[in-house]
């Protein structure tokens, strides 16, 4: 199974990182006020039962003492037999079972104390201390060692409970000179406790001692309001570059999808490609399929935008899921949408056996009709298809190669694939080197105008003339406009040439001003379908019409009819632009460019230019193609438009459109394109001539019937 690289399309609310930021505010305060009002309280209960602390009993040798227990409170009862020396009476609570490891009371700050002494005389004070074990001082063999941090006080004076604070406590300053503690060493230390104490203080009078403890219970925050800041700032500072990278990684997604399809789009193609390219080597290499839907504009236009938008989700569905079950195992590929009806597909480590398989697999899965919501349509696709090695190891080389590929596909007939190989190159270097010779030619003024006749079909008048580009170089010798106008459409010179078209046929008009008043002329100049997407174009003939003081309705201007296949409302614009220049516009190759017929009521056109491969069609037996000459021109009368009939080349033809209605002929039949001197020597002929000669002409053939 293929592994597609998947770029998510999903992107988090845009309002996530303010609610992100105010939750957390809240939170934060909220945290604050808890803990201001005793909400992070910890308490340990020295006696609990829960705690499993030991208890034990503290006496030297003049002393007898015995713990009891009762209810949970311990009391230690004493003996003091013999009151010479030192003696002492106590209680101790054991927190750990070794010596050497305790409790970490260092989060307590309080210890609530409630502790009853009797004794036979006035002296009723106790030491309460917490026992610290460090390994640098305390020997777990000398009980002694242990650091003591005590306090001394009278319980009995106090009547019954009192909370004191930790750092009330002391280190015992016998027991910093007994172990010569230094300074670092000599503070309170709680951090391991393994027992605490209540002792009395010197006993000096024979009788019982009693020492009950009803409760030791240690307080404390959780976490202190200084460090508990602390963590709510660091809390802040992570979400905040959380925020900051997923809103990065949230542009970054929206940057590099598509909307329409959810693929990746060209940039994260681009990102992708680069970043896989530098390992490619022999056998691991990037192959990249280029697709280019045909005619994808015709779908729009008959359907609208919304069902050619639902094509192409329907179709990246289909590619989608065509390569997603095909057995070529763990390769990473990733489908991107270029622009428009632009997609790629680029894999890694494929060989060129599976490529065409892939290719074929492809066009076998787009024979069936893709349905949308509202119909079902045929897809027909060009594709061209590359793969990086030494010379294209760049992201650009590479698509150039696949685009070249592409183009090579669709021009040679569309609906198939094309594999980069040395013809594709061969065909880029061909144009490459045209467009060189067009630029030089333009710059060495070597081009030249002829010009073809167009006759009124009823009696075969001059009614003007087409004017004809021609290459005079040597270097485009045999190269005609069919060919080196779509290059230089391609590389950009076409405006250079449409214009000198233009300013050529004004400079010749305005040199035979008197001769064209007196045989009156229209002159029919070919406009690249380039110019409907640049709107400086009618300024642009706006002043060659002043600079030559033409009358705009000596011109008229052919447009393709295909060039509106890519026609938008700058389109528009710019033909009614020209139109309102006071030059007439026809569209030329009308028939081959299938627009909806009520669609031309959009377009400022005032003529149709019937192709020629009807006309060719009229002397051929398919039924289907002849009757579109008697169609465009129902068409036409309808929405009052005149009509040529192109490329007539015998009397047939042009007996069969004079007779249904078309106004105009043009064709190899009455003249081939002319050099201007030779135009005015056949507008010198008397027209009867040239019935005479259809009129002999005709008795040789048969006419064609509807
Ligand atoms: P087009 O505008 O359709 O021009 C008509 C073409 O058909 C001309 O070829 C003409 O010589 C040829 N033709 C006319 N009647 C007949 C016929 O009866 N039989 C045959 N076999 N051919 C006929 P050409 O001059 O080679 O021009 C080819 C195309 O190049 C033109 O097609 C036009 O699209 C383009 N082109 C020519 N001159 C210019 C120009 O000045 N500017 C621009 N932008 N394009 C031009
Ligand atoms: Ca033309
Ligand atoms: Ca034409």
């Amino acid at each position: 199974m293929l592994r597609q690289i998947h770029i998510g399309n999903e992107y988090l609310p845009s309002d996530f990182s303010i609610r992100a930021l105010v939750i957390l505010l809240l939170f934060s305060i909220s945290v604050l006020i808890f803990h201001r009002y005793d909400g992070l309280q910890i308490t340990l209960p020295l006696l609990s039962k829960n705690e499993n602390f030991g208890f034990g009993s503290l006496s030297n040798n003049n002393v007898i003492s015995n713990v009891v227990e009762q209810d949970g409170v311990p009391s230690v009862t004493c003996q003091l037999m013999d009151p010479s020396g030192y003696n002492y009476c106590g209680l101790s609570i054991e927190l750990g079972e070794d010596p050497k490891i305790g409790r970490d009371l260092s989060v307590f700050n309080a210890i609530e104390l409630n502790i009853d002494i009797q004794a036979p005389t006035e002296n009723k004070r106790v030491r309460f201390s917490f026992r610290n074990f460090n390994a640098s001082y305390s020997d777990p063999n000398d009980f002694v060692s242990l650091k003591f941090n005590s306090i001394k006080y009278a319980p009995n004076s106090l009547n019954g409970s009192i909370k004191v604070p930790l750092n009330a406590f002391q280190v015992e300053s016998w027991w910093l000179e007994e172990y010569t503690i230094g300074f670092d060493d000599a503070q309170l230390d709680l951090s391991n406790i393994p027992f605490v104490e209540i002792v009395t203080d010197d006993m000096k009078a024979v009788g019982t001692y009693v020492i009950t403890v009803r409760n030791a219970t240690l307080s404390g925050e959780l976490i202190s309001e200084q460090d508990l800041l602390k963590i709510i700032l660091l809390v802040w500072l992570i979400v905040i570059i959380l925020l900051i990278t997923l809103q990065h990684n949230k542009l970054k997604t929206v940057s590099t999808t598509d909307p329409l399809t959810g693929l990746i789009n060209r940039r994260g193609l681009e990102e992708w490609v680069s970043n896989n390219l530098p390992s490619f080597s022999i056998g691991a290499s990037l192959t990249m399929f280029y697709f280019d839907l045909d005619d994808f504009k015709k779908i729009n236009d008959s359907f609208g935008h919304l069902v050619g938008d639902e094509l192409l989700c329907r179709f990246s569905e289909k590619i989608s899921s065509t390569i997603g079950s095909l057995p070529l195992s763990a390769h990473k590929y990733v489908f991107s949408r270029l622009s428009g009806d632009e997609f790629s597909l680029v894999l890694k480590g494929l060989n060129a056996q599976q490529i065409e398989s892939l290719a074929k697999e492809i066009f076998h899965a787009l024979k069936k009709r893709i349905s949308l919501s509202s119909s079902t349509v045929n897809i027909s696709l060009s594709l061209g298809i590359a793969s990086s090695d030494q010379s294209a190891s760049t992201f650009s080389s590479l698509m150039s190669r696949a685009d070249s590929a592409m183009y090579y596909a669709k021009k040679s007939g569309k609906n198939q694939f094309k594999i980069f190989d040395k013809n594709v190159s061969k065909d880029i270097l061909f144009r490459k080197q045209v467009a060189e010779k067009v630029r030089t030619a333009l710059k060495k003024n070597e081009f030249t105008l002829n010009f073809m006749p167009i006759y009124q079909a009823s009696d075969l008048t001059i009614y003007g003339a087409e004017v004809l580009l021609r290459a005079g170089s040597e270097s485009l010798k045999n190269i005609g406009p069919d060919i080196f106008i779509p290059i230089a459409e391609e590389f950009n010179i076409i405006n250079d040439i449409d214009l000198w078209v233009i300013e050529n046929t004004f400079k010749l008009i305005d040199a035979n001003r008197v001769y064209i008043q007196q045989n009156p002329l229209m002159f029919g100049i070919n406009i690249s379908s380039v110019e409907l997407h640049n709107n400086y174009f009618p300024k642009e003939i706006s002043k060659l019409l002043h600079k030559y003081k033409i009358p705009p309705e000596w011109i008229e201007m052919e447009i393709t009819e295909t060039s509106l296949i890519e026609a938008d409302e700058l389109s528009i614009t710019v033909l009614n632009d020209i139109r309102n220049l006071g030059i007439r516009l026809s569209l030329d190759d009308f028939g081959t460019g299938y627009t909806a017929f009520n669609q031309l009521m959009r377009y400022p056109v005032a003529c149709l230019k019937i192709d020629k491969s009807f006309v060719d069609d009229l002397t051929s037996t398919n039924e289907s193609r002849k009757t579109m000459i008697k169609a465009i021109l129902s068409i036409a009368k309808a929405y009052r438009l005149a009509t040529i009939a192109e490329g007539i080349e015998n009397v047939e033809q042009y007996k069969y459109v004079s007779e249904r209605g078309c106004d105009m002929v043009q064709g190899y039949l009455f003249s081939k394109p002319l050099t201007w001197d030779a135009l005015t020597l056949l507008l010198a002929e008397p027209k009867e001539k040239r019935m005479a000669l259809i009129q002999t002409n005709s008795t040789s053939h048969g006419s064609i019937k509807d």
